[in-house]
């Protein structure tokens, strides 16, 4: 299990949830586990109250977190991370003083003696690691954090023995690996995170790649893992428009220059494509982060020989990623378990009651699967002749393929605990009532919310739901209302061909990825696509479009679009629609765009109509999802209510 940053530490009984959090991934036969971040000295944290080991006093902690891990019969390796100018703490120190784009506070440069003492600070933490029964340490020297800062000639002015040539920049990582490897003897795992590709202009080639590798094999690394692309990197490393094992060249450069075991990373989801990887012989382990977070069982699944019910990681960062950018604990848009295992019972219901779900989406499915797993017996009624509700809609957009996995996996589960599925017809108040369930769950999902505009009505006028779920024809000039996910998505679906996420060749010449090795940071010029179609984007609010999107994805999905020459105008009121297109005005001044089509995807409403039913009925029912609250609903919050439910039901 690769490192993640959790924030898990932010929340009450930190350690207790730590503990049981990497216990489960344990349990589910994760052969060796790398912990989040922890920096050699409080200037190096991710942020506020960030994690850091350096004094004896927090051994007893670790020892918990150890112990759980060792007596689930796996090992636990510590990450030594220093975020350097990533730091978002005002004492921030880099081995230049210039700032990071992604962080505001500014770093002061560390003077040769600091760095001196840094590199004693790493081999102090190894030892306090080794004597917290941490197998071994992972040198975190990827990703722009404080190694890479010293390693780049971007980021590293210096003119002491740590600065200048290429060989100034690695010692900084060869004399940490030195040292690590001098306090903490042969019979404790060091693990080296090397930046395979950075991704950034001016960044490491691929031959001053493999040079440093053999170097830290040189001092004392046992393993080396890879890192793809720094944070600050205008290239997406790991966000669902990658393609499966994308960065597998790079990797492959990295185990072509040592002799011992590398490790791959990055987008690698299936037990299939971990299989390819090390058959291939780019790799000799594979890394799963995220995937452990989806599914924490992954590997004790594809040990039994039931791969197809492994809940997939989809790659939406949503609940993992995007909460932490947010400042808030990461989870699974898939497991809302994963990070919040002590809050979740587990183990059968006391009592098995007759459960009946109506709405077949991501809330009605994943309550149905949870209830039946402990013990209920559950009929699932879906109006539409097809399961999924808007995982439907979301599997059309390019990029978004990753969700026919969640659908696939949803359907194995019901099937598993035996779900009594009807598809293609809402039940009756009155056989409900009939069927004497004990529990009424209304998962009916949301309506697309149609906006008071004058002529709303007219021919050229398309819901969302017509474009991504009915396939209805689209012309060649087009206007979005709305622009929140579902905008976006649907003007991702409509500039035309920028499906990159299938295939590596594809991804690489829309992003200006490069694996020839003389090349410095991996990057060129991008290939500029042609958009098949013009599309304009509209919003009320005053502010720029797209700025509740995902921390970690919104700036894709912008960049794209901005390549697609996709315009997007703020502030307006909508007038009407009519033969001649949209006529609106924004500051005053009317305006009118010939548009062959409007669509609006202007948010969503609550689909109650069912519950309604039931209340006039004087009938006992739950609402969960969309037809519970639909302002700012996602499958992350439906998801998350559906289980919780399903727990204590
Ligand atoms: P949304 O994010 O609430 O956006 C609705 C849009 O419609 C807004 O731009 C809003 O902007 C506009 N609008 C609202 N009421 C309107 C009205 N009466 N008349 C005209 N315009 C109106 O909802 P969504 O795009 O439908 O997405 C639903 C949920 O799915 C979101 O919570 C989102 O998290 C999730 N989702 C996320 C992603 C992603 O992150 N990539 C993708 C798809 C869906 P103005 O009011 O300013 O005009
Ligand atoms: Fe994967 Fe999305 Fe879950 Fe993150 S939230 S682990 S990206 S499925």
């Amino acid at each position: 299990m690769g490192a993640m940053h959790t924030r898990i530490e932010t929340l009450d009984r930190p350690t207790e949830r730590l503990a049981a959090f990497y216990a489960r991934r344990a349990q589910g036969e994760a052969g060796m586990i790398l912990t989040g971040g922890y920096s050699p000295s409080p200037e190096g944290v991710m942020d506020e109250g960030g994690l850091y080991l350096d004094n004896e006093e927090q051994l007893v902690e670790h020892k918990w977190i150890t112990s759980a891990v060792n007596k689930a019969g796996s090992r636990i390796v510590l990450q030594i991370l220093h975020a350097g100018r990533y730091a978002k703490v005002d004492t921030c120190v880099a081995p230049s003083a210039l700032s990071a784009r992604i962080n505001v506070f500014r770093p002061r440069a560390l003077t040769t003696a600091e760095v001196w003492g840094l590199i004693k600070s790493y081999a102090r933490t190894a030892e306090l690691a080794k004597r917290a029964g941490y197998s071994g340490v992972e040198i975190m020297g990827s990703e722009g954090y404080l190694i890479s800062q010293f390693v780049s000639g971007i980021t590293n002015r210096r003119g002491d023995e740590f600065g200048g040539s290429y060989e100034g920049r690695i010692r900084f990582p060869v004399e940490i690996v030195k040292a690590v490897k001098k306090c903490v003897g042969d019979d404790f795992i060091v693990v080296y995170r090397i930046s395979a590709i950075d991704l950034i202009d001016g960044g490491m080639t691929g031959v001053q790649v493999a040079e440093l590798a053999r170097r830290v094999e040189t001092v004392g690394a046992d393993i080396i893992n890879t890192g793809i692309g720094w944070h600050e990197s205008s290239v997406p490393t790991i966000a669902a428009s990658v393609p499966r094992a994308a960065w597998i060249a790079a990797i492959r450069n990295v185990k072509e220059a040592v002799s011992i075991p590398v490790m791959a990373s990055n987008r690698i989801n299936t037990p299939g494509v971990a299989e390819e990887i090390i058959a291939s012989g780019a790799a000799d382990l594979v890394s799963l982060a995220r995937p452990l977070l989806a599914d924490p069982d992954f590997p004790k699944k594809v040990r039994m020989g039931i791969d197809n019910e492994i809940a997939p990681c989809i790659a939406c960062n949503q609940a993992c990623l995007d909460m932490i950018f947010t400042g808030r604990t990461a989870s699974c848009l898939v497991n809302p378990r994963a990070g919040h295992e002590v809050e979740f019972p587990s183990g059968k219901a006391a009592v098995s009651k007759r459960v009946a779900v109506v709405g077949g989406g991501p809330a009605g499915m994943a309550f149905a699967i949870t209830a039946a797993e402990r013990g209920h017996k559950v009929t699932l009624y879906e109006a539409t002749a097809h399961l999924g509700g808007q995982i439907n809609l979301a599997r059309r957009v390019p990029g978004k393929s990753e969700f026919n996995e969640l659908l696939l996996y949803f359907k194995v589960m019901l099937d598993k605990f035996k779900v009594t599925v009807h598809l293609g017809r809402t039940p009756t108040v009155q056989e409900l009532k009939a069927g004497n369930f004990d529990e009424t769950v209304v998962a009916s999902g949301i309506v697309p919310r149609k906006p008071h505009i004058s002529g709303v009505d007219h021919p050229k006028v398309l819901s969302y739901v017509d474009v991504l779920g009915r396939n209805m024809p689209v012309g060649q000039m087009v206007a979005i209302l709305g622009a929140g996910g579902i905008g976006f998505d649907v003007a991702e679906f409509l500039v035309g061909d920028f499906e990159e996420s299938l295939q590596t060749d594809v991804f690489y010449k829309a992003w200006g990825v490069t694996i020839d090795l003389d090349t410095p940071g991996g990057v060129v010029a991008p290939v500029k696509r042609q958009p098949t179609r013009a599309v304009h984007m509209f919003q009320r609010k005053r502010e720029p479009l797209g700025k509740n999107l995902g921390k970690s994805t919104g700036w894709i999905l912008k960049t794209k679009l901005k390549e697609a020459n996709v315009i997007m105008t703020p502030g307006v009121s909508y007038d009407r629609i009519d033969d001649g297109g949209l006529h609106y005005t924004v500051d005053g001044n009317s305006h009118v765009l010939g548009v062959d089509n409007v669509i609006l995807c202007t948010g969503q409403k609550p689909q109650r109509s069912f519950a309604t039913e039931l209340l006039e009925a004087d009938m006992q029912y739950h609402v969960i999802g969309g037809a519970d609250h639909a302002e700012e609903l996602d499958a992350v919050s439906a998801i998350d209510q559906a289980t919780r439910l399903a727990v204590i039901i």
